[in-house]
Order: C-alpha cells, then structure tokens, then sequence
C-alpha cells in the first residue's frame, strides 16, 4: 500500500471528525483520503478508490501531536528514574540523575527505536523530538514514518551538582554558539529530507542554561526562519530560585522581558509558576503573559507526578485563554497514559470533577499540540488536513464496550487498542505492529548500553556513587 491513489474507510463504527471548531462523533460514515491528504469525512464516499478498509469495526481518529520528548534518552533510564528524587532539592532528581547517568551513542540510538515505536503505537503521529544533535538522527525519524520537529540542543552552560543542595553551571558561551550553529544545520538538513516529513523547532535547552543574547538570537531566529521555539521553563523549584537570584523575576516574567514569548513559543513546562501553590510569589502575573503573549504550554505530567508535583492547575491555564498541548517527557512514550494522568491530576489539584474533561483534553493532544506549531492542517480529521490517521480496534476486549469509545480508549484501554496508523496517507502501523521500526532488537542492544551507563556513574557522580547507590532497586536482594 501506497501514499498514491485514493483510500477509503468504508462505514466506520465512529469517527472523531472535525468540524471547524471542534471534534465531534460521527456514526457509520466514511473517511477518504489521497496522497498524503484527507478528501472525505462524513457519508457514503462515491469517488474512486484504489484502496478499501473495512471501518465497521473501527473508531477512527486524527493522530495525536505530542510538542515535548526526548526519545533518545529517557528509555534508558526505566528502572532508574521512577522512585528517584533528591530531598535536598524539593524531591527532583533530575540534575543528580543527568549528571551522573550518561547514555552512550549506541544506547541512544537503540532508544530512540523503542520510544519512536512506542509512540506509533499509542497513536502519535507527529512528535517533537528534543534531543543532542546526532549523525544518525535524520535518518532514523525519516524512517520511523512519523512526522517529527527536530530539535536540537544547544546551551551555554551545563548542569553540575555541587553538594547535594547546589545547583551549578560551568559556562561556555563559545561552544554554546558552536552549538547552535549545528543546531542551525542540522534543522535546515531536517527540512530537505526527502521523506518531506522532517521539520526543525528551535531548543535552546533551559532558560537558565542560556545567556539572554542566545535567548534573544534563538526567538530571532525562530522568527525569521518561521520554525517553532521550545525551552524548558518553570520546571523546578530550584531553576525558579536560580532565575529570581539573577533577575529578581519570575522564569516566565524574564522571558516575556527579554521578549522569548511568542505564538511560536512552547513552553515545556510551564508548572512553576508564580501562583503555584508550592512558590507562592508576591504577585500572580504568569498566566497574563502566557495568555497575552499567545504561547503555548507543553504538559507532561508524568515526571512531576512521580515526585509529587502537578501543575495548579490545567483547567485554570485553559480558563485563561492559554494553548494547552501535550508531551511524553520521559518513558513510557505513552501519550494516551499522559492524557489520563493529567484529567484526574487537574481534578485532584481544582479539587472538583469539572476541570477538565475527556474531550477537552482529546483537543489538547490532537489541534492543541498542531495550533502550537503552527499547523492547521494537523490533528483534524477535515477535507484538506494531512492523512494522519489512527483506528482504534472496538472488538478489543479493553475497548468494550464502546459506548463512548474516546472515553473507553483514553480511561481504559489506550495502546492496546491502536490498530492502523497512517502518517502522510503511508501505513506506518499494521495490525497493532510497527512497519519500519524494531524495537525487540532495539530493546537488547539499550539493555546493555543501560549497564554501561550505570557502571560509569562512579566515575561521573558528584560523590563517586554507584548507579545502584543513586538510584537503589525497589527491593532488596
Ligand atoms: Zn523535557
């Protein structure tokens, strides 16, 4: 089967169709699309068609946008990273764990597969990979089949933890700007592959990782590239501290000042913000110049849940106007397990049901993620919008009954029931299987780059630890 001709799903069971400013449920219609565009959502498709699917049993939906990861690391550090964080500094352990455990080429490679296929087969159709700059990269996301934003890392400045409180940055602007001159490269290389699916967005890692002149150069660049912007910003008490010691502002606030904040800006993750319950700043400014700058948030939950944080809360920053998408910051590459953490954890942290609810947060990882990278013709099923398409499987015992089966699928059954996936009107996902991708060999060869990287944390570690020091297993032996 082929990008060319004309396909058709014939008398889907439902339909999340588009209908210019919503999603909503159709019955028993069909769904039609041509080279890598949707032609027909809605009754009986009479054109030609090369190709017919069988839609009775079958909910079909737009694939899912997720606008924050970084496939090329997290996998590794399964088994490390979910009971791990640091007392000394409000629980995370993100800067003990990044210093200390450094996968190797090899191993990032292996990681990329698994978190791609991963992805494919939760529904993802397009993703945002934030990773460092690699000979292999292009290659390896132009053939996955998905739709991917290359974004390369570039700082000034990398992390160092001093004592188990302290937070450091050793700075080297010369290579910061080395950095993001291949970063430069390397997103212009994304945007000639010939798959047509590869495109660049702007990383500069942290916002306390840059100087303000890169900050300002990358917002620069973004715009006259017309490439989308992401950062890392308001992720941890401690870069909060660090930004108020510099400036004696907010994260956000800084970056609105130095003029960051844009409709091209993505802010991952936007939670520690000055009204959040654990900062309790004087003022409460953030979400004004979140919503009034017309940047987006990317949300990921999974990482701050597991050191017992949330943001305060989702339906408040929707409330205020502000576009919400989705991310997979670390493993599982589940999106769908992302969109059911963060509806019940917008109802813990508002205290009440009516937060958010499924449909809501279905918007946020399908035209939320799209409206953050400037695309219209992502995350819709519509006449016109890109043949992203995933159907989900109703004789699965986890999606019966169907009786709402956005619900069923996002609550209850998530990955087990994708069946097809098609990115460019290309299958990409055949019988619940990846086409291009094996994440069995994949799996292997990361096994043995994660031993490798847990054995070289004596000689990274601030305190010469071991990997099973820093990060023990859950039980004894
Ligand atoms: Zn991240």
């Amino acid at each position: 089967m082929s990008g060319e001709g004309t396909t058709v799903i014939r008398n889907a069971a439902w339909i999340a169709a588009w209908d210019g400013g919503g999603h909503r449920y159709l019955r028993d219609g069909d769904v039609a699309f041509t080279g890598d565009r949707i032609v027909h959502v809605g009754g009986p498709y009479e054109g030609p068609a090369e190709r017919s699917i069988d839609g009775a049993r079958r909910f079909v939906m737009p694939g899912l946008v997720d606008i924050h990861s970084h496939p090329h690391t997290e996998p590794a550090y399964k088994g490390v990273r979910e009971d791990h964080g640091v007392p000394e500094m409000y629980d995370t352990g993100l800067y003990e764990r990044s210093c200390a455990l450094s996968l190797d080429d090899p191993g990032r490679r292996a990681a990329m597969e698994m978190a791609y296929a991963e992805l494919l087969l939760c529904g993802v159709t397009t993703l945002v990979d934030l990773s460092d700059a690699s000979e292999w990269w292009l290659d390896g996301a132009g053939r996955s089949g998905l739709r991917v934003y290359i974004g390369p890392f570039f700082a000034d400045s990398a992390w160092r933890v001093g004592k188990r409180h302290e937070l450091l940055f050793d700075w080297d602007e010369a290579r910061g700007r080395r950095w993001f001159d291949n970063a430069i490269r390397v997103m212009d290389l994304a945007e000639q592959h010939p798959s047509g699916r590869l495109r660049g967005i702007v990383y500069p890692g942290q916002i306390e990782s840059c100087t303000e002149s890169t900050l300002r150069d990358a917002a620069a660049h973004a715009r006259e590239s017309a490439r989308p912007l992401t950062t890392h910003i308001s992720q941890s008490r401690l870069e909060f501290q660090e930004i108020v010691r510099r400036h004696g502002k907010t994260p956000i606030e800084y970056a609105a000042g130095i003029g960051f904040l844009g409709p091209e800006t993505i802010l991952g993750h936007a939670l520690f913000i000055d009204e959040h319950p654990d900062i309790r700043w004087r003022g409460s400014g953030d979400l004004d110049r979140l919503a009034d700058s017309g940047a987006s948030v990317a949300h990921c939950p999974s990482p701050f849940a597991r050191y017992g944080q949330a943001m305060a809360h989702f339906g408040r920053y929707r409330e205020r106007g502000i576009n919400l998408g989705l991310g997979t910051d670390v493993a599982p590459h589940n999106l769908v397990e992302e969109m059911r953490l963060a509806i019940v954890l917008a109802r813990v942290m508002a205290g009440r049901i009516r937060a958010v609810d499924t449909g809501e947060m279905f918007r946020a990882a399908t035209v939320g993620g799209a409206n953050a990278l400037g695309r219209d013709d992502l995350g819709r099923l519509a006449p016109g919008a890109k043949a992203d398409i995933v159907l989900l499987d109703l004789d699965h015992p986890a999606m019966r009954p169907a009786r709402d089966p956005l619900r069923t699928f996002v609550f209850e059954a998530a990955d087990r029931a994708v069946r097809e996936v098609f990115v460019d009107g290309l299958p990409v996902v055949a019988e619940g299987r990846p086409l291009h991708l094996d994440p069995e060999a994949a799996g292997a060869r990361l096994e043995e780059s994660q031993a490798r990287m847990l054995a070289d944390a004596p000689r990274r570690d601030f305190l010469g630890r071991t990997g099973d020091a820093i990060a023990p297993r859950s039980l004894p032996s």
